[in-house]
């Protein structure tokens, strides 16, 4: 196992007036003693916080007061000794503190090598040490809860709560065929089975729903910004900037990152998309063509289309309106402090249910409604991250389809009567799929799970 003491800058979620070095390993307690002045850290009890001064002892000088946090293993995030080191100063006194610990022996971690040993060391499992990976992704608020619940073990619980329903099912016909003359197991029918893998098979196909919204969460809501020259496309391009600025995150054993084209709109990240010039287009179509913009615009996951209040509807609109038909539209009628010259019911007969807002950019009014708009189209009602799972992981989507298909060749076989032990081939497979997801080895032997789910063979 590896041994050498790991040390990075890590700050906290949601409390950005402090920042922590992080030490962990074998020897994290000794290296923050040398350069701590108070209590003797290699004495102090497990999980206790600590006053004391950092110094400096290559020039004998104080360089911060600290509070220090000592947490022996194994009852730590790592599973090894950890050290944290909490101080108020901004980022050079941070960056001090690092490179002490850095001079006293410890090594800067690579990016997600904290997650890592953890999960090297049995702490998490691989499901969570991926959200580990997503939540240092993490763009919005919203985006990092997902990553955090997940961190939980929400999504690992609920696999395994899946995998055992599936496991019962098949130690059960297992049973019935090994120990028939066992009367006091009742016979495993296609109906009982079909039924049980049902309730699974819905769990994964919602669960499957739920990761289209996680990507959202995740890479951010493509978002392209259409209409004529002159409507006021950058306008609004500035005023989203401008208000919302995007989130950043550091994560133990990371670097910090700045992503200038997202947005963050009230939990929502929206990733202004410039594809072909897209993000700002006077006239898409007449640059890149009616087929290539109708692609183009097919990959966004919004559009916001941009009309003019100060002139009448032209060709061109309708015809914008035209391409973006079945795609998620809202239309901004821009410039309401001028003279009106739109049609407006016009307009609301070619948007065909979509949100229309009125806005005056040029003093960035109606920004609150376009919020709320963009707020209610990608999280309407239940699809707060709050009380869902989502997955989010590529691996994880994958898997999880594999599974599906799977347990549709046992609901199959099922239903046109196959010999019940040739279904559960299909059953086991759909438990090992989705064991894959939370990074089970199938080590034990299925029939050791077996007996000791139905205390035979006593
Ligand atoms: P784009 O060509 O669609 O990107 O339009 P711009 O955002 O560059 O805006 C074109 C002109 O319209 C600029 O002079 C803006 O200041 C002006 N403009 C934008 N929004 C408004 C508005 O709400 N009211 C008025 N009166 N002018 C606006
Ligand atoms: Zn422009």
């Amino acid at each position: 196992m590896e041994t050498d003491t790991i040390a990075a800058i890590s700050t906290p979620i949601g409390e950005g007036a402090i920042a922590i070095v992080r030490l962990s390993g074998n020897e994290a307690i000794t290296i923050a003693n040398q350069f701590f002045q108070g209590r003797d850290l290699t004495k102090v009890d497990s999980h206790t916080i600590h006053y004391g001064k950092i110094i400096d002892p290559t020039i004998d000088q104080v360089v911060e007061e600290v509070m220090v946090s000592v947490m022996r293993a194994p009852k730590t995030f790592t599973r090894e000794d950890v050290v944290e080191i909490n101080c108020h100063g901004g980022l050079a006194s941070v960056n001090r503190l690092l490179e002490l610990a850095l001079q006293m022996g410890a090594r800067l971690a690579e990016p997600g090598e904290f997650t890592k040993r953890a999960f090297l060391n049995g702490r998490i499992d691989l499901s969570q040490a991926e959200a580990v990976m997503d939540l240092i992704r993490a763009k919005t608020d919203k985006a990092m809860n997902v990553a955090i619940k997940q961190l939980d073990g929400k999504l690992s619980k609920l696999i395994q709560r899946l995998r055992q329903e599936l496991l019962e099912t098949v130690a059960h016909v297992e049973v019935n065929i090994d120990y028939p003359e066992y009367d006091d197991v009742e016979q495993m029918s296609h109906d009982t089975m079909l039924l049980k893998t049902k309730e699974v098979h819905q769990e994964i196909e919602r669960l499957l729903q739920m990761a289209k919204q996680g990507k959202i969460l995740r890479e951010g809501i493509a978002t392209a910004i259409i209409g004529r020259p002159n409507v006021g496309k950058s306008s609004l391009l500035n005023a989203l900037v401008h208000e919302n600025k995007a989130i950043v995150t550091d994560i133990p054993g990371t670097t910090r990152d700045i992503i200038e084209e997202y947005v963050n709109v009230r939990g929502v990240p929206l990733r202004l998309v410039d594809t072909a010039g897209i993000r700002d287009t006077d006239d898409i179509v007449e640059k890149i063509g009616v087929e290539r913009s109708r692609q183009v615009l097919k990959e966004s996951d919004l559009i916001l289309l941009v009309l003019n209040y100060n002139q009448e509807l032209t060709e061109e609109d309708i015809q914008l309106f035209k391409l973006v038909e079945d795609l998620e539209v809202i239309v901004l009628v821009n410039k309401t402090d001028l003279a009106q010259k739109i049609d407006l019911e016009k307009v609301n007969e070619l948007v065909k249910g979509h949100p229309v807002i009125t806005t005056t950019l040029i003093e960035e009014k109606g920004l609150d409604e376009l919020e709320a708009a963009i707020a209610k189209t990608f999280f309407s009602g239940e699809l707060e991250p709050g009380d869902l799972t989502y997955v989010s992981n590529v691996r994880h989507i994958q898997l999880l389809k594999q599974a599906l298909a799977a347990l549709d060749e046992a609901m199959n076989g099922m239903e046109a009567n196959m010999p019940i032990d040739l279904v559960q081939i299909d059953v086991t497979r759909t438990w090992q799929l989705l064991g894959e997801i939370v990074g089970d080895t199938i080590r034990d032997s299925l029939i050791d799970q077996l007996f000791s789910q139905f205390c035979l063979g006593k």
